[in-house]
C-alpha cells in the first residue's frame, strides 16, 4: 500500500526526530520512518548531551521534560602510562547551575522520549521499518521503499537522518558510495552498574551532580582514546579509535577496552560495579572536509549522515550538531512547501541557515582538528611525557633541585624530541 506525505524523515535519532518536531508543529504532515523496533534501540552514544539551543526554541521546556541523568560539573582529562597518570580536572561553580552545560543521558530512553514528543506534535512514527531504496522522478527524490514491505511511501521532500552511514544520501548521489576510514571513528562502550552511593563517593559528587573524564595513553598506541561518565547509578566506560589506526594495529576494540578497564587507575574507578552490557558505533570524525552535497532536488541530509560531529580532542559534539541541523532541516522544509519549490535551489536555504548557525562556524573553526588529531605521538609520547615532568616534579631525592623549564626539557627531549614538540605544538596551536 502506498501513502503520501508532505515530508519523510529517515531515522528517528536526534537529528530525525528535531526536524520531525519542527515539521509537525508547523502543521505538516510528516512521516518518522525507523528501522529500530522502537526510536534509539540501535543506538548509543558516550555521552554527554550539551545544550541545543534550536530546539530549546521549538520547546522552551525542553529541559525540564527530557529524561536525563547527572548533569556535569566536574570534567577531567587523565594521561596515563600503564602504572602512572596525572590528571587535569575543572569543576565548575557555573556547571552547577542552570541551565546545565551537559548532561549525561540514556539513548534508548532519550531517542524514544524525543520521537513520542514529535508523534505529539502531528508526526506518524513508523516503526521496524528499514528504508530500503530512495525514489526518484524525473531525477528528483519523491519518497522511498521499505525493506521487505510491498508498496511505498511518497512526499515532495525527504530528510536524510539515518546516521552515519546513510546509505539513503549515498543512493541519493549525495554522498561517496564508499567511507574513508582516516575519517571515521569506532567507539566501544562498557555500561558498568554501581550503587548511587557509591559514585557520588568515588567521584565527589553530591545530588544530581555528574562527572565526565576523558582519558590518553590508555589505548596502547592506537590512535584514539577513553571515556568514563557518571549516570545516576551506571558508569559508561569506553574507548574511541581511529579506524584506519585500529585496523592496521590488528587489534580488537573489546580487548583493548578489557585491557582498558584493567589499568590500575581504572581499576579502581570501576571497582565494585556489574558489567551490563558493550555496545560499539561508528562516529565521522572527518569534520569539516567530510561534509557532502547537504542538499539534492528533494531531499536534505542532516545529523550524522551529513558528518556534523564536531571530535577536537576536547570535546565530541554530535547530538547537538545532529539536532540543530534536525531543526532546521525541519524549518527549510516549512520554508519549500511554502513556496511550493522543492528543488535544489529552493531547498538550498537550509545550507544557508546551517552556515549561520554555529553547527558550520565551529566545524569550520575545528577544520584542522582531524588532521592534528592524526599524529601518533598524542596517543602514546607525550602521556608519557606529562606523567614523567609531573613524576620529577614532585621526585623529592635530596640532591639539588633542576628548574622546572629544565625538568620539562628533559623529559620533553627524551620522550617526544624537542623539534617533534615544536611542530606538535605549532599544529595545535593552528587547529585549536
Ligand atoms: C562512542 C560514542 C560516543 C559519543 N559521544 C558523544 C557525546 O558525548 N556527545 C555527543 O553529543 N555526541 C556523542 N557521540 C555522537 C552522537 O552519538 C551522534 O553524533 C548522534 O547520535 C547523531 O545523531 P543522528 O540523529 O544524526 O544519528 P543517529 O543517532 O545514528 O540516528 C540515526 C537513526 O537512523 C536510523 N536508521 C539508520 N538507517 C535507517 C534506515 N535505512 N531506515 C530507517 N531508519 C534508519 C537508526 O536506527 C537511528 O535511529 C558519540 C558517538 C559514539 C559512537
Amino acid at each position: 500500500m502506498s501513502k503520501t506525505y508532505q515530508a519523510i524523515v529517515i531515522g528517528a535519532g536526534p537529528a530525525g526526530s528535531s526536524a520531525a518536531l519542527t515539521m509537525a508543529r508547523a502543521g505538516l504532515d510528516v512521516a518518522l520512518v525507523e528501522r529500530g523496533s522502537f526510536p534509539g534501540e540501535k543506538n548509543m552514544f558516550g555521552g554527554v548531551l550539551h545544550r541545543l539551543p534550536a530546539l530549546e526554541k521549538v520547546f522552551p521546556d525542553f529541559w525540564e521534560r527530557a529524561p536525563l541523568e547527572r548533569h556535569i560539573i566536574k570534567k577531567g582529562v587523565t594521561f596515563m602510562t600503564g602504572d602512572s597518570s596525572f590528571n587535569t580536572t575543572i569543576e565548575a561553580g557555573n556547571f552547577d547551575k542552570p541551565p546545565y552545560n551537559g548532561y549525561t543521558i540514556f539513548r534508548p530512553r532519550f531517542d524514544s522520549w524525543l520521537a513520542e514528543e514529535a508523534v505529539a506534535a502531528g508526526a506518524k512514527l513508523i516503526t521496524r521499518a528499514t528504508v530500503d531504496e530512495v525514489l526518484r522522478k524525473d531525477g528528483r527524490v519523491t519518497g522511498v521503499s521499505i525493506l521487505g514491505r510491498s508498496g511505498q511511501l511518497n512526499a515532495p521532500v525527504v530528510v536524510a537522518a539515518d546516521g552515519v552511514l546513510s546509505f539513503t544520501a549515498q543512493k541519493a548521489g549525495l554522498r561517496r558510495p564508499s567511507f574513508d576510514p582516516a575519517q571515521m571513528a569506532v567507539g566501544v562502550k562498557a555500561l558498568i552498574d554501581m550503587p548511587r552511593e557509591m559514585i557520588d563517593e568515588r567521584f565527589g559528587l553530591v545530588r544530581d551532580q555528574g562527572f565526565a573524564n576523558e582519558f590518553v595513553g590508555c589505548t596502547e598506541g592506537v590512535r584514539g582514546g577513553g571515556f568514563l561518565y557518571t549516570n545516576y547509578d551506571s558508569l559508561s566506560v569506553g574507548l574511541v579509535f581511529h579506524l584506519a589506526s585500529l585496523r592496521t594495529s590488528g587489534k580488537t576494540p573489546y580487548d583493548l577496552l578489557n585491557a582498558f578497564m584493567e589499568q590500575p587507575q581504572m581499576a579502581k574507578m570501576v571497582n565494585g560495579g556489574r558489567l551490563q552490557e558493550y555496545s560499539a558505533h561508528l562516529i565521522p570524525e572527518g569534520g569539516y572536509d567530510m561534509i557532502p552535497e547537504l542538499v539534492g532536488d528533494g531531499i536534505i541530509v542532516a545529523g550524522d549522515a551529513a558528518a556534523f560531529c564536531n571530535a577536537t580532542g576536547l570535546n565530541l559534539e554530535g547530538i547537538n550538531l545532529a539536532s540543530q541541523s534536525g531543526v532546521i532541516a525541519g524549518e527549510a522544509v516549512v520554508a519549500a512547501h511554502r513556496d511550493k519549490d522543492f528543488s535544489k535551489n529552493g531547498l538550498s536555504v537550509y545550507k544557508k541557515l546551517l552556515e549561520e548557525s554555529y553547527v558550520i562556524k565551529d566545524l569550520k573553526l575545528y577544520r584542522k582538528a582531524p588532521h592534528m588529531l592524526h599524529n601518533n605521538r598524542i596517543y602514546q609520547e607525550y602521556p608519557e611525557l606529562m606523567c614523567s615532568f609531573m613524576e620529577n616534579i614532585y621526585k623529592i631525592e635530596g640532591a639539588p633541585k633542576e628548574n622546572i623549564t629544565k625538568l620539562f626539557l628533559k623529559s620533553a627531549k627524551e620522550k617526544v624530541g624537542l623539534g617533534n614538540l615544536l611542530a606538535d605544538g605549532f599544529s595545535a596551536w593552528r587547529s585549536l
